[in-house]
């Protein structure tokens, strides 16, 4: 599917692309539209095999809304997890985890940051190729 086809599916839309602090965070291409103030919603689109790094949302946590395509989302120290629409993800605090696009497939999510005083996302490092190649390997 290319990237309009997929646009059709993407509810709500792909807005602009990442602003240039997230990139160095993003393995690959992503699209960033922010759609709420009073609480953080925004819709993020990840181009094929576009991941974030692995990082750690303190405090707060977040919840991820699969809207389009397939994609993964893993916890440090567990099996990853594959994702379609209509999969919620639940991230508690102080979690270590990625999430990102299949290989082969666009993949957009709503991201839903939980207020906390005092919360902030603690970027690391990306995630392992060999990692990623057993992901991409596994999706038939
Ligand atoms: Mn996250």
């Amino acid at each position: 599917m290319n990237a309009s086809e997929f646009e059709k599916q993407n509810l709500f839309h792909s807005g602009t692309s990442l602003p240039e602090s997230y990139v160095p965070n993003f393995s690959g291409r992503a699209y960033l539209n922010p759609l709420t103030e009073s609480l953080n919603i925004a819709n993020v689109t990840f181009e094929p095999g576009c991941r974030n790094n692995w990082h750690i949302h303190h405090k707060g946590g977040q919840i991820l809304l699969v809207i389009a395509g397939r994609g993964w989302y893993q916890t440090w120290g567990e099996p990853a997890r594959k994702l379609l629409p209509g999969d919620v993800v639940e991230i508690p605090p102080e979690t270590k985890h990625w999430h990102g696009a299949a290989k082969d497939s666009w993949m957009s999510h709503l991201a839903i940051g939980l207020p906390a005083d005092g919360g902030s996302i603690e970027w690391m490092e990306a995630v392992e190729s060999s990692e990623a190649a057993l992901l991409d390997g596994a999706e038939g």
